[in-house]
């Protein structure tokens, strides 16, 4: 079935040659997209720092702000305003659809940020370890008040695992925000105190010191985020870049548009007629309409009737975009949420078995052979099995600690084998970096995540 997707090498060629051009083209003169993932220790003030991000950008409108306003002032807790803006999901609701990473979009000078994994005030923390799994960058939230920053780092902190699982991840630019520092009258000795201790770890985990800058900030008053500081104490003292400024100076990974596609379907919905819509972010390649994709796991070679993406490039999507794909004659129970859509010619290996390389978080029961977990990575969740423990590594060299350890205790490194149910689409993740990163469940809570660094038959 695949071969009337064959061009002859010439029409190809041309056609790569045009679409680069485009891309190219596009790039220069658009903005680039950007995927970002905001951490932190909880009640740092990530909800309120990003809704009130996004207000001052004009995403969100005066009337529903007023509301918020109106609301949260009757329940006492006029604070919460700027978090209920994440809280917004009608767009989900109305559509009937569980979107797994709901987005928010803003822009800078020279990006259009994707928020990533912002569905919901309460669900914030466990969903970031998803976001965190297809960030390109990302925000550090820390409360700078006395005592809390100091809590986000000791066992339990959040902040000091967060900062290990997206590096892990293969996160490498950070934008911290020193947030709350209202409370502190705006004290550039605890601003600094924050920063060399936060240097000092950060270094460890992997970050250079040139991927990492440091924003003094406040989700609640609005200080520093969009316009230049105005509060004459931290006026007195900083003169550096604004909160959107240092995201705006983040350097957009390279994409990989004359690749092989790659899509994760994140969002299945009817289209009109008989036709079928899907939504996910292209992570590698390019589509046009009248290509043909290849649906795995099920074999199926797709039509692409329509390309939507929100770059607004008429009818080619590129790696890097979040596209909504028309997909012609389909008969709507062949596509579920978690398959792939790829180039037939090039199709993403099946695999029942990996290598691969993680970091275990604070767990109570130390993994062993056998141990079952919830294998997640993009929007698939599959039960899988740790078949064996190869090596345990050094947490922040890599290096081999000891071959063939009997377990892995909280906070370790390792090398292990993991076993599937059945074929899944992998990559390793040196050659996809999206398709070769995921996480460990068990019960809900993550306990590990990781990167694939062999495929097994
Ligand atoms: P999250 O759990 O990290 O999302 O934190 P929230 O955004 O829900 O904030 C936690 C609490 O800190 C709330 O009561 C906020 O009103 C408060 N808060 C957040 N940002 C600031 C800030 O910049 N200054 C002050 N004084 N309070 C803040």
């Amino acid at each position: 079935e695949t071969s009337s997707y064959t061009r002859t090498p010439a029409k190809i060629r041309d056609k790569e040659v045009n679409v680069l051009a485009e891309y190219n083209e596009q790039r220069a003169s658009g903005k680039e997209l950007l995927n970002l993932v905001v951490v932190g220790h909880v009640d740092a003030g990530k909800s309120t720092l990003m809704g009130h991000l996004l207000y001052l950008k004009g995403n969100v409108g005066q009337r529903v702000m007023h509301k918020y306003e109106q609301e949260s002032k009757k329940i006492g807790k006029q604070s919460f305003m700027y978090a209920w803006v994440l809280d917004d999901t009608d767009e989900e609701r109305s559509r009937g659809v569980t979107v797994d990473v709901a987005q928010r979009m803003f822009e800078s000078d020279t990006k259009i940020v994707t928020l990533l994994d912002a569905p919901g005030h309460r669900d914030f923390i466990p969903n970031m370890i998803t976001g965190a799994a297809r960030a390109d960058v990302a925000i550090v939230v820390i409360d700078a008040t006395t005592g809390a920053f100091e809590a986000g780092f000791e066992s339990g902190g959040q902040t000091r695992e967060h900062a290990i699982l997206i590096r892990s991840l293969g996160v490498s630019q950070i934008v911290v925000a020193v947030n709350k520092l209202d409370t502190v009258e705006w004290n550039q000795d605890r601003f600094v105190e924050v920063k060399s201790g936060l240097r000092q770890f950060l270094k460890t985990v992997g970050f250079k010191d040139a991927d990492v800058v440091y924003i003094p900030c406040s989700g609640l008053t609005g200080e520093n985020l969009v316009k230049p500081c105005s509060d004459e104490k931290l006026c007195s003292w900083y003169s550096g870049s604004t909160l959107i400024q240092a995201i705006d100076g983040l350097k957009v990974p390279e994409r990989g548009v004359s690749r092989p596609v790659r899509m994760c379907i994140s969002d299945v919905y009817k289209g009109q007629g008989s036709n079928m819509c899907v939504g996910g972010r292209l992570d590698t390649g390019y589509v046009q309409n009248g290509d043909r994709l290849l649906l795995l796991p099920q074999g199926n070679v797709l039509n692409v009737k329509g390309v939507q993406a929100d770059n607004a490039a008429p009818s080619t999507a590129f790696a890097g975009d979040h596209v909504t794909l028309t997909l012609g004659g389909v008969d709507p129970s062949v596509l579920h949420i978690g398959d792939f859509l790829c180039d037939p010619t090039k199709p993403i290996p099946l695999v029942n078995r990996c290598q691969a390389r993680i970091v275990v978080f604070n767990i109570a029961v130390p993994l062993i052979r056998g141990t079952q977990v919830d294998f997640h990575y993009l929007s698939v969740t599959e039960p899988a099995k740790i078949r064996k423990l190869v090596s345990q590594l050094h947490k922040t060299t890599g290096q081999i600690v000891k071959n063939k350890p009997r377990a892995l205790v909280k906070n370790s490194a390792a090398l292990i084998e993991l076993e599937f149910t059945r074929p899944l689409c992998l990559e390793l993740f040196r050659d996809f970096k999206e398709l070769g990163r995921f996480m460990l469940r068990t019960g809900g809570s993550t306990i590990a995540a990781g990167l694939v660094t062999q495929l097994l038959d």
